[in-house]
């Protein structure tokens, strides 16, 4: 019997509209037996996620500020879900307890938890499915890592007792019994968990786009959707910034091969994206498969002559990187030079002690930090095979009158990243898309 894995993000989740066509899916294919949901998301552009709210009603308990009108805000979208479905379930008592929980502080992961944690008790109810809660399936270490052999061992055994279960994305337990989340964006991960722990054939991932899209089309617009991508050149897009599924989501179901299709759930008739472990089956023909980029860069630059033969250099600048905590991005180097490529929020509490930590380590000649860099990754299983597409990419940047700031091709020839001015950013987006797709 083929199972089916589907996680629901906040936007399809977003009120009793969204669940019923949410319902109207599950029930459609009885192979969706495990339904992993967000907490409910932006009902339109100018509204709050419920995790944003939870996570403000944190802050203010912190500061010592009230926080009854915030909280009913919550409880209004929880209950006006419940009430415009029509269904007979008090979620009061659930709503007291984790608001007095937060009062006590029970922590920041707690009170963002209870998003997904109370929209998955109302979901269950209303499909007739089991509540499985995350805290008793989802394991994560002492040192706060996720406890991957655990979790899967416990989470198989739990959800061989169930039929169909809700299991709420987003969280899990440490060892010590308080609730901790996965970063932002979350529930993705706990979907392809529950895929690989219940072996299923297809981890659907439904949202509120047609799939994975050539690059982000918040950018550009309507780029054209891939049907096909690997999870190696998925993992490059999302890291650099195409958020459909969070970048670590594929881990889990990489293990054991399992393919993810992203799915509209305004448009569940639409093939979506599908993303599997090896692409030769799934052959296309662009060179290109995506393309992605994020603002919000630095590269620290070190020049020193005869650098080359200095022996240990390179080993003894990355150390004081270690030492600080910041792990770095590229390092595009020359024969004198050697550039490191960060997050610029990663250095920004630490730039004195960097520059001064380095300038005693390695005595360079000169050295300077230059923030305001975007960095773009061409992607493409078809790149190996094709030739010039660098070459193709260097001059789409440079028609459009851009100043490439930063080279660096991936060895696996499956990527090609380039660093720009953030003010370059959507030009070059468009320049390469334009070059490759139009
Ligand atoms: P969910 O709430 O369902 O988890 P997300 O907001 O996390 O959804 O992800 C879907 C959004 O990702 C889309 O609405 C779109 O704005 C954005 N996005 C960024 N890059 C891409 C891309 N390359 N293709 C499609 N969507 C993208
Ligand atoms: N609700 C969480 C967030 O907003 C997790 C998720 O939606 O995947 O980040
Ligand atoms: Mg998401």
């Amino acid at each position: 019997m083929e199972v089916k894995v589907v996680k629901f993000g906040g936007s399809s989740l977003a009120d009793a509209e969204h669940f019923r066509q949410v319902a109207k899916i599950i029930k459609a294919d009885d192979a969706r037996k495990f339904v992993v949901p967000s907490a409910p998301g932006k009902r339109f552009s100018a509204d709050i996620k419920v995790t944003d709210m939870l996570y403000k009603c944190y802050e203010m308990i912190k500061n010592n500020e009230n926080i009854d009108e915030q909280f009913s805000k919550i409880a209004d979208r929880y209950n006006g879900i419940i009430s415009e479905l029509g269904l007979s379930f008090d979620i009061s008592g659930e709503l007291e307890y984790v608001k007095n929980a937060m009062l006590h502080h029970s922590g920041r992961d707690y009170a963002a938890s209870r998003g997904e944690y109370l929209n998955g008790l109302i979901l269950a109810k209303y499909i007739g499915f089991d509540f499985v809660d995350a805290e008793n399936v989802i394991f994560f270490k002492e040192d706060g890592t996720f406890d991957e052999d655990k979790t899967n061992r416990e989470m198989r055994d739990e959800l061989k007792r169930h039929r169909h279960a809700v299991i709420p994305g987003f969280y899990g337990i440490t060892p010590n019994g308080t609730i901790k989340t996965f970063s932002r964006g979350g529930s993705d991960i706990t979907g392809s968990i529950v895929a690989r722990a219940v072996d299923a054939d297809l981890y659907e991932n439904w949202t509120d786009v047609s799939g994975f899209m050539m690059a982000d089309p918040r950018i550009l617009d309507t780029p054209c959707t891939i049907d096909t991508i690997t999870y190696s050149e998925l993992r490059e897009l999302s890291y650099m910034g195409a958020t459909v599924l969070h970048d670590e989501a594929i881990f889990p179901v990489r293990y054991a091969g399992i393919p993810i299709n992203i799915k509209n759930t305004n448009r569940p008739e639409d093939p979506g994206t599908m993303i599997v472990p090896h692409a030769h089956t799934y052959d296309h023909d662009r060179i290109i498969t995506g393309i992605a980029g994020r603002k919000g860069y630095s590269v620290i630059t070190i020049e020193k002559d005869m650098m080359n033969s200095e022996i240990g250099f390179g080993r003894r600048v990355l150390e004081v990187f270690e030492e600080n905590e910041i792990s770095f991005e590229h390092l595009p180097s020359g024969v004198d030079t050697m550039s490191v490529v960060v997050e610029t929020k990663q250095i920004d509490d630490v730039r004195d002690r960097l520059l001064n930590r380095l300038q005693r380590t390695v005595r360079p000649d000169t050295i300077s930090i230059e923030d305001g860099l975007a960095l773009i990754a061409v992607v493409g299983r078809g790149m190996v095979k094709t030739k010039g597409t660098a070459a193709r990419v260097f001059d789409a940047i440079s028609d459009a009158d851009v100043n490439i700031k930063m080279i660096d091709q991936g060895s696996s020839e499956l990527n090609i990243i380039v660093g720009v001015e953030e003010g370059d950013f959507e030009r070059t987006m468009k320049a390469i898309y334009d070059e490759f797709v139009k």
